[in-house]
This record gives C-alpha cells, structure tokens and sequence, in this order.
C-alpha cells in the first residue's frame, strides 16, 4: 500500500513540476513524470509493477485535479502518459534482459529504440489531446507530444536507469581532495561551455558543450555522466524558454521548439553512448585484470600474482618492524589421487581444499596457489607461535575435509607444510619462500601430515 502512496506523491509532484515549467502555449518542455514511471517500471519487481501502476494513475489524476484539467481531457492525458510509459518499459525489457543499467552498448542502442517506439505510441495516444487543447490540427499535437516524449525519454531516462541502488555512500575526505577529483574539470568545462553558449546568442551555440559531454562521458561514471547530460539538457532547454540562443521569447513556432527538443536529445545521446562503452571497457579490464590475477580453478592468487603482492606487503611490514610468516604446503600423494579417482576427481579436492583454506584465514592474509597443488599463505604481522598455530590448524581441517565426488566415493587428503618467521621482515619474500619451501620438503620427509617451522637468520 505504502509503494502505491509513494508512487502516486512522487508521479504528482513530478507532473505539478512539469505543469509549473510549461511556457505559455506550449505542451511542457520538462516532462519528468512519464520517465519516472517508466523507470520505475523496468526497475521495479515484477510483483509489484501493478501496485506501481495504480500508483501512477492516482498521481497522474491528482495532477489532472490540482491544475484544474477538465475531466475527459484529463484522463486522455493520463491514459496516453501511461501507454507512453508502459510500451518504454514493455519494449525495452522484451529487448534487453539483462544490462537493463545501460553497461553496455547495445542496451543503450535497445533504449534509444524503445525510447523512439514508446514516443510515437504516446503520440498518437495524446495527440487528440493535445489538438482539442489548441487550435492545432491532430499531426501538430502528434509531433509536438512525440517530440517532447522523446527528449524527455532520452534525456532522463538514462541516469535513472543507471542510477545504482542502493545510492553508494559519498566518501568525503577533504575539500582539497574533492576539488581534486577527476569529474571536478570535465564539469567545470562544461559550465563554462554551456555559459559561453549562451553568451554567444545564436542557436548553432546549442553545440558548443558536446566536447565537454564526450570529456565528462570519458572519465565520469556513467550514472553521474547521466546527471550532467541533465544538467546541460536542461540549462539548454531553459534558455531556448526564455529566448536565449538569440532565438527570442516570443515568436518559436511549435516547429522550432520541436526541433530544438530532437536536437538537444541527440547531443544528449552522444555522451551517454561513450560512458556506457566506457563502462563496458572498465568491465571487461576488471574481468581480464581477474582472470590475470586468481587461479582459476582454484580462486587462489596465482604465482606471479601473489609474489607481486607478496613483495608491496613486505616493504611495509619491514618499515613497520613488524614479524611477517609464510606457509607453503603440498597435498600428500596427490599423484595417487588422480590416478585412483582420475584428474576431475584430483580438480574437486583441490577446489574443496582451497575453500577450507579461504574461510579460515584472516582478513590481511593472502592464499596463493604456486603451482600444482602446492599453495602459499602470507601472514603480514603474525609471529612464529601464531603462524604455527595457522598451519597446524589447517592441517587438521584438511585431515577433516571429506569431498563428494559425483561417483559416490569420498576423497581424503593430507597437507604437508612448512612454516618460515622473520620476526621483523629483515628478509626478502623470495627467500623466506625458499625457506619455507625447504621446511615443507622436511615434513615430507618425516612421514608427510606433518607442520615445521623455521625461524629466518637475520
Ligand atoms: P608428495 O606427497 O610427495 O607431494 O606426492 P605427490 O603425488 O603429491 O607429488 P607429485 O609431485 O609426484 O604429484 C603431484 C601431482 O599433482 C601430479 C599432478 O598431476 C597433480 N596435479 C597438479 N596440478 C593439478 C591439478 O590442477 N589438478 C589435478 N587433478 N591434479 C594436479
Ligand atoms: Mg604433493
Ligand atoms: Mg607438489
């Protein structure tokens, strides 16, 4: 009950707002009621999309009231605000099933489409409408509702969609640090774009941000890209209403301010297609900076990976005169587990064993997989007693660990590990790997099963 409620509020003061913005003549130029909804609709869970449009059309009817619409009129403008919304949402979600965020290209394209279908809808739904409020003919009411439908869509739309939810919390650290951010030049240029536009007085100025926009799209994230698409669609518009651009106050044709409405949405598109590819690369780099960090199989840091990180731990552990210890260990006879269970089987064990791993370390400790199945464990600040325990409670847990496998059977497997402290990280990784890794061969050699330690000389 309480969604309908708060849809109904929030449609109504988006409409109200809409109204209050109208210029005299002219259907309104900011229309953000019918984006909302739309927005609302493709986020909205699929059992709660009815109670969304009930509350849609207790808004838009409210509306319809407050402003003193006559009734029939009202409701004509209601049902085509809602088909408009509704086919948006309809056509866009049949299009993209996922990626509904606009993270990738071709759910924006998947948008501009559906933006493009649902204002032709909306049109012709409100087009009688509009024609019965003026004096203009059906195809005038058609163009000028579509028109505004379709900059309103694009422009809106997408930062609501790519709005993430829940917000993210604003880290402040500083007033330098925030003036310093990277998002703080690309917006200032396009103040300053937007303001000079303005100051030149002549329509082809409507251009002058677009480097600015395609600057911001290069290096804002998208949802914020979205928001200063907004910002500079709406300063345009409300200039174009109070005759900036030297088009003059009075005397824009419904034709004029039709065009001004496509052309502003176009520009508006430009920087939305470049953060949504720029969202899309930064995406694709995570996956491969993932693929070329963690072991695949096993979800481990692989070897170049670990060492890596290993080394940056080190340097200030020892600035710090903090102890530091490596484990390094290696499944007893894996050998023979393979060759009883055949390699799949050897796969599960090693795929078991390093979540027995994972979820007993600590946060801070880093668990890398050196090769085969051996595996290394970096404890930044733990000293020898503490790092033995670690090893020898790992030990145990593997001792304990029992894998399915698909066959039926059930596999078990020992760890043999070597346990290597520098009670103030006077050595090098390298070396304490080597240590440790000598300490596991002698575990091996004392009958496997086994933790030893080595204490490094200094
Ligand atoms: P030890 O107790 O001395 O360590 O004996 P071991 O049999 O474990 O040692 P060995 O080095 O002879 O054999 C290691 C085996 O581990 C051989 C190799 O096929 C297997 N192995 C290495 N990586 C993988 C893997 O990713 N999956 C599977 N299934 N087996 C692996
Ligand atoms: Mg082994
Ligand atoms: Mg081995």
């Amino acid at each position: 009950m309480w969604l309908v409620l708060l849809v109904a509020i929030v449609i109504c003061a988006a409409a109200l707002a809409g109204i209050y913005s109208r210029p005299m003549g002219f259907l309104a130029t900011f229309w953000p009621a019918n984006s909302i909804l739309a927005g609302l609709l493709v986020r909205a869970r699929q059992s709660n999309l009815l109670l969304v449009l009930a509350g849609a059309l207790i808004g838009y009817e409210a509306t319809g009231f407050i402003a003193g619409d006559p009734f029939w009129l009202g409701l004509q403008m209601t049902a085509a605000n809602m088909i408009g919304a509704v086919t948006f949402a309809f056509v866009f979600c049949s299009l993209e099933t996922r990626d509904r965020d606009l993270t990738r290209v071709r759910a924006v394209l998947s948008f501009i489409g559906s933006a493009i279908i649902a204002a032709v809808v909306a049109g012709v739904a409100g087009g009688p409408a509009w024609a019965s409020m003026g004096d203009s003919n059906y195809f005038d009411g058609w163009r000028t509702w579509f028109s505004s439908e379709l900059m309103n869509y694009l422009v809106l739309l997408p930062g609501i969609l790519a709005l993430p939810w829940p917000l993210p919390r604003p880290r402040f650290t500083s007033w330098s640090a925030l003036l310093r951010h990277p998002v703080v030049p690309p917006t200032i240029a396009l103040l300053a774009s937007v303001g000079f536009g303005i100051l030149v007085a002549n329509p082809v100025a409507i251009v002058f941000p677009v480097a600015a926009l395609i600057w911001c799209a290069l290096v804002v994230p998208l949802p914020l890209t979205c928001l200063l698409v907004l910002l500079y669609s709406g300063a345009t518009m409300f200039a174009v209403k109070l005759g900036g651009y030297g088009l003059g106050a009075t005397g824009l044709s419904e034709e004029l301010i039709a065009a001004v409405h496509l052309g502003v949405a176009m520009i508006a598109l430009g920087p939305v297609l470049v953060a949504s590819a720029t969202a899309d690369r930064r995406r694709q780099f995570a996956e491969v900076e993932r693929a070329a960090t963690y072991d695949s199989l096993t979800d481990a840091l692989n070897r170049g990976a670990f060492l890596g990180r290993a080394e940056t731990v080190f340097a200030g552990l020892r600035d710090a005169r903090q102890p530091v210890s490596v484990i390094v260990f290696d499944v007893d006879h894996f050998k023979q587990v393979n060759d009883a269970f055949g390699h799949a089987a050897g796969d599960l064990a090693l795929i078991s064993l390093s979540a027995v791993v994972r979820a007993s370390i600590r946060k801070g400790d880093m668990f890398g997989r050196l090769g085969g199945e051996e595996f290394s464990l970096l404890l930044p600040g733990a000293a020898a007693q503490e790092a033995v325990a670690v090893a020898n409670r790992l030990r145990r847990q593997v001792e304990r660990l029992r894998t399915a496998l698909p066959s039926g059977e059930v596999l078990e497997m020992t760890i043999s590990v070597g346990v290597a402290t520098s009670p103030a990280t006077q050595t090098a990784m390298s070396e304490m790997l080597s240590f440790a890794d000598q300490t596991m061969y002698e575990a091996k050699h004392a009958g496997r099963n086994r933790v030893e330690f080595v204490e490094m000389p200094a």
